[in-house]
């Protein structure tokens, strides 16, 4: 944790060709004791460019898919399974992914969410150690030992399937409003959390 402060990680150099591909470290963002957090794989081009984790055109759809379902992205978190952003998009290596573990495992265990939602494939199969067919299996909540101790996790497609893909949207859909209703948001407030 030698490059974390709080939980912003800075000149971190533990992945090479990161550093020489990213601009900049770009670190979760969004309350720092949300009840839901959502862990995308990597920044890209965007997020390098701006240092925040969903934005352009992937995070305008997490922004109104949240709106729809009664929550606005300053009541959650955001972050990312590694903070810089892997040449040409490419996926974040094995190596890189341990390497970040740990300030995600340290942002968990500091903002304590009730349910982390899991935006793809990478972060799916990455936060719940096993091979996971997002398509089939988004909407499904199943434990996970996270941030020193065991948390819900909710698989999601990533916004950008619909893009591809337009039967993605409704599950897509399906599963941020899932995500709603496990933060209790659709009752008003997060009480709910505990009844789950
Ligand atoms: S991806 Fe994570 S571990 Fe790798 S250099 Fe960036 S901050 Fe460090």
């Amino acid at each position: 944790m030698d490059h974390m402060d709080g939980l912003a990680v800075s000149d971190c150099p533990y992945c090479p060709a990161l550093v020489d591909s990213r601009s900049q470290v770009v670190n979760g963002g969004g309350p720092e004791d949300a009840d839901l957090v959502f862990v995308g794989e990597a920044p890209g081009a965007q997020e390098d460019e701006q240092g925040e984790p969903f934005v352009g055109r992937s995070g305008s759809l997490l922004d109104e898919t949240l709106r729809d379902v009664g929550l606005a992205r300053a009541d959650v978190r955001i972050t990312n399974c590694v903070r810089c952003r892997p040449p040409e998009n490419r996926d974040p290596t094995a190596e890189e992914l341990d390497n970040c573990r740990g300030y995600l495992e340290h942002e968990l265990e500091q903002v304590d969410p009730e349910v982390v939602v899991t935006l793809g494939k990478v972060p799916s199969e990455h936060l719940l150690g096993r091979d996971v067919a997002v398509t089939n299996e988004a909407g499904a909540v199943e434990p996970a030992e996270l941030g020193g101790k065991r948390r819900r996790v909710l698989i999601c497609v990533h916004p950008a399937a619909t893009f591809y893909d337009r039967s993605q949207e409704s599950t897509f859909e399906a599963t941020i409003e899932k995500a709603a209703e496990l933060a209790g948001a659709v009752d008003g407030g997060q009480a709910g959390l505990d009844d789950f």
